[in-house]
């Protein structure tokens, strides 16, 4: 018998077969008696970059660098480059899984972890989609997820968030889908990795990958035509929601304040013009702009643009 087929047998034998929270509620993943078991490979090797989170496929040594963090668009921490395991990450770590939408929860590692971006899970009828991911993952998340309906793929906006990719799609035997032009920055091969070339790739039900580039050369959106009664975009750091959650920002790089030439937010403005979108979802907490996203998005690229013209 397979992980999957098991798992649900026990599931329908058990009587523990979880409703979903109600919207907006925010919950641990306390799954009753029902584990998932996941096979952590290298659980004790430092491979763990611990300011930005990616797993690389082999352990690391203190004199070992990390190319991400290396990049101009991110940094060293101030204890210079530390490599942890999974079982370090670990310690004391769970997922926070908050239900923003009847189709769209949020994961976050908590207490935070590297860049401590959130990860989105997408909850459609033809197969669950996780946007972006997050440098852990739990057996109780696991077991949680595959009890709504497990993923059929991830996707992911840039590099900055490959992070544990390999072993959440190892967890639920689903592709994970990267554009090409950003092939360069994965570290932890994986075969599940499935490259994808061009400006958008259509997945089911509608929901499509855009490419938008910008903040990195093969950065992408997640398009939602049908989210509730509107529909939504999934955005990573190309587009980069405002504190004031009036506007969007676009940027190279955050931590070091490096912005986009003005072709690359002519480029974005090109591929996301064609969508229509309500809300906008950003990978940080607080980064929602719950509806008028569009014209949000609209007036922040006029205002950039007149940066240029002066
Ligand atoms: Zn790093
Ligand atoms: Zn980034």
């Amino acid at each position: 018998m397979n992980r999957k087929s098991f798992l649900h047998k026990s599931l329908l034998s058990s009587s523990l077969l979880l409703v979903p929270e109600l919207a907006h509620n925010t919950f641990s993943a306390a799954v009753g008696k029902i584990s998932m078991k996941l096979a952590i490979r290298d659980r004790n090797q430092k491979n763990i970059c611990a300011t930005c989170g990616a797993r690389y496929a082999s352990a690391k040594t203190n004199t070992d660098t990390c190319p991400v963090c290396q990049d101009e668009r991110q940094y060293v921490g101030n204890n210079g480059q530390v490599w942890l395991s999974y079982n370090e990450v670990a310690k004391g770590r769970s997922i926070r899984i908050t239900q923003l939408q009847p189709d769209l929860y949020d994961l976050k590692t908590t207490p935070s972890f590297a860049i401590d971006q959130k990860a989105h899970l997408v909850i459609s009828k033809s197969g669950n989609i996780l946007w972006d991911c997050i440098p852990f993952l739990d057996e109780q998340t696991a077991t949680y997820i595959h009890s709504i309906g497990g993923i059929k793929a991830i996707a992911i906006s840039h590099p900055h968030y490959y992070s544990l990719m390999a072993e959440w799609a190892n967890a639920f035997d689903c592709p994970i889908y990267l554009h090409e032009q950003d092939k360069q920055w994965i570290q932890d091969k994986s075969e599940h990795i499935r490259l994808w070339k061009g400006e958008k790739m259509e997945l089911w039900d509608d929901i499509k990958i855009v490419h938008v580039a910008g903040h990195f050369a093969g950065s992408t959106v997640l398009h939602l035509p049908h989210h509730g009664t509107k529909s939504a975009l999934l955005t990573g750091d190309s587009i980069y929601v405002a504190r004031d959650r009036k506007h969007v920002s676009f940027m190279y790089s955050y931590p070091n304040l490096i912005p986009l030439p003005k072709q690359a937010i002519e480029l974005i403005q090109k591929r996301v013009e064609p969508l229509a979108f309500d809300s906008i979802y950003g990978a940080f907490e607080g980064q929602v702009i719950p509806s008028g996203a569009k014209g949000a998005f609209n007036r922040s690229v006029a205002r950039y643009l007149n940066i240029f013209n002066v």
